[in-house]
């Protein structure tokens, strides 16, 4: 039984790769959500993929895992202090990535906060699925100056939701150590413009081409 300060350290513990299991890799991975997408998921157009059955709507807890597991892989040993979201459908995979580094996650809230004081950081987004603007907000008492932070998204379309996250963050004071994202659009802009930012972006499947009944995927490089 662990006491407080040892739960609390815990917490800052550098990330240790033998916790993470190693049966599956990053091929694997990707090859099971690309496999799921084409199975259970819906092009509504050319611009909107709807994966609901697993991601967005209801949960698949084991993909999560592999998930989380491999993002924790890839930024293994980059010194990452926090797991960044923004809710609501960023949670699940943030949430097991932040549990395979052991650090803590935080969810950026897109409701507006009533009550303006210095310790909330706000930034307006525009949402590619709603069209409409929310208000990204995060509280500054979960930032602190040296923390290096992993922002995970469940979608990569125009990069607005992860260019808000990284205003909020670098606003704050911290570092980012890169995007890591679950379904990527790569026929829209998103991709580019982290990248313009000299953000690394980690995206697992990567959708080429979206219409009413087609889903492609860019291949995997060997
Ligand atoms: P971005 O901010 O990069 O333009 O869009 C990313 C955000 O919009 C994600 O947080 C995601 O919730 C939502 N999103 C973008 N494209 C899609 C899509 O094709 N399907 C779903 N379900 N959500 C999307």
């Amino acid at each position: 039984m662990q006491n407080k300060e040892q739960r609390e350290n815990a917490f800052h513990a550098p990330f240790v790769l033998k916790n993470i299991t190693n049966t599956y890799l990053r091929g694997d991975i990707v090859k099971e959500l690309e496999e799921k997408i084409l199975k259970e998921g819906h092009a509504l157009s050319e611009n909107i993929l709807k994966v609901d059955s697993f991601i967005n709507h209801q949960v698949d807890p084991v993909l999560m895992q592999q998930i989380g597991d491999d993002f924790a892989r890839h930024f293994a040993n980059r010194g990452i202090t926090k797991v960044v979201t923004i809710e609501s459908s960023g949670i699940a995979p943030a949430l097991t990535t932040a549990s395979a580094l052991k650090v803590p996650m935080i969810i950026l809230k897109k409701q507006p906060s009533k009550v303006l004081n210095d310790n909330l950081l706000q930034t307006v987004v525009t949402s590619f699925t709603k069209g409409t603007s929310y208000e990204l907000t995060l509280s500054h008492q979960f930032i602190e100056d040296n923390d290096n932070v992993l922002i995970i998204d469940d979608f990569l379309a125009n990069g607005e939701a992860a260019s808000g996250a990284i205003r909020l963050l670098t606003e704050a004071g911290a570092s980012i150590a890169g995007v890591g994202i679950l379904i990527e659009k790569s026929f829209q802009p998103g991709r580019e413009k982290l990248i313009a930012q000299g953000i690394e972006v980690y995206s697992l499947a990567r959708v080429s081409k979206l219409a009413k009944g087609v889903i492609e995927f860019i291949p995997e490089e060997n």
